[in-house]
Formats: structure tokens, C-alpha cells, sequence
């Protein structure tokens, strides 16, 4: 799915009101498996000189970099990570493990579903196995129409749910214009008639 979406249950699920810490080792659990991704690109880009098209259609699917988000959306890594801190959990550095391992948990169950011909080596190193999802959130001949749809109603669903658990006025703004982003998003989308169809 697309990574505010990530985050946004990662942080309904797993935040607390008060442990600032414990927050922040979930937002980041939450978006570390597509960093990778995100310092690919700008690093392709710019330092190398490619053009966008080579890299999202070529490079992107070469071993480097399929190598590098198996290693950062990898079960088993975070699996060993979260037992890790399971077992250390009365010290503050295994708690804050344990929660960044659960929420990047939460990413892989829910890109896990709905990853397509990208789907990713989610079981590596133990497997090389890929599940090809007949359903997309982005291919909209794999269904993503509906698929965005249900993207977006777990999004506004989070945003209530933190909404009401985080008072503060910056968390609210932002909060907000994530909401007004998603509706934005669906209306455009139904609007550009990609549709139900696929
Ligand atoms: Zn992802």
C-alpha cells in the first residue's frame, strides 16, 4: 500500500498516548521497508543520471534492488527482531524494538496482499518465494479501483482512531490533511474513471 497508509495503521494499532518513544519506534518500523525505495530513487536520478522510465521499468526489477527490499521487507528479519525485544521488553531500547519490528510487521501483512507482477521476496533469506497477488493497489487492471477503496476507509479509519487519541493541535493538522488528501485522491480517481471495472 502506499506508505501514509502504512504508518497511519501502524500508529492507530500500536501508539499510546504519553510514550513519545514507543511512537516513534512504531513511525519508523512503519516506513522503513520502502526506504529503500525512497533513497533509490533520488540516488538513480540524480547522482546516476537515469531516466525515470528505465529505472521504475529495468533497474527497479535487477537483482540490486530487488535485493535490497527483500533485506528491508523481509518476515523472518523482523519476526527475529520482534522476539528480540519481546525478550527484552522491561528495558526501554527492547521495547522500542519490539514495536518498531511489530509495525514494520503490520506493513508486510498489508503489502503482502496486494503487490502484483512487483510483488516482493517477503520470506527471504529462509525463502525466495513471492506471492503474486491477483490484486493491486496501484495496477488497476488488478483491481485497485477497489482496492484504493478499501486503502482509503482504513486510512480514515486510522485518522479517527488517532484523532481522538492525540489531542495536540500539529498532530490534528496534519492528521487532517491526510484525510482531505485520501478523499482528494478517491474523487480523482473515480473522476479519471479508472474505475471499478478491472
Ligand atoms: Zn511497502
Amino acid at each position: 500500500m502506499n506508505s501514509p497508509t502504512h504508518s497511519l495503521l501502524a500508529l492507530a494499532v500500536l501508539s499510546k498516548r504519553g510514550e513519545t518513544k514507543r511512537n516513534w519506534a512504531v513511525f519508523i518500523g512503519s516506513l522503513l521497508p520502502d526506504l529503500a525505495i525512497y533513497l533509490w530513487f533520488p540516488y538513480q536520478a540524480l547522482i546516476k543520471g537515469e531516466s525515470g522510465k528505465r529505472i521504475w521499468d529495468e533497474l527497479y526489477f535487477e537483482p540490486p534492488m530487488q535485493n535490497l527490499i527483500a533485506l528491508f521487507n523481509s518476515i523472518p528479519i523482523y519476526a527475529a527482531l520482534a522476539i528480540i525485544g519481546y525478550v527484552a521488553r522491561t528495558k526501554l531500547w527492547g521495547k522500542c524494538l519490539l514495536f518498531f519490528a511489530l509495525a514494520a510487521l503490520i506493513h508486510m501483512a498489508t503489502d503482502l496482499p496486494v503487490h502484483g507482477h512487483d510483488a516482493y521476496r517477503h520470506f527471504w533469506p529462509i525463502s525466495e518465494w513471492r506471492f503474486y497477488s491477483p490484486i493491486s493497489y496501484w495496477e488497476t487492471d488488478h483491481h485497485a479501483g477497489w482496492v484504493s477503496l478499501v486503502e482509503a476507509v482504513i486510512a480514515l479509519g486510522s485518522i479517527a482512531i488517532l484523532w481522538r487519541r492525540f489531542p495536540k493541535r500539529w498532530v490534528r493538522i496534519v492528521l487532517g490533511l491526510l484525510a482531505l488528501l485520501y478523499v482528494a485522491m478517491q474523487v480523482m480517481m473515480r473522476l479519471a474513471s479508472f474505475g471499478f471495472g478491472g
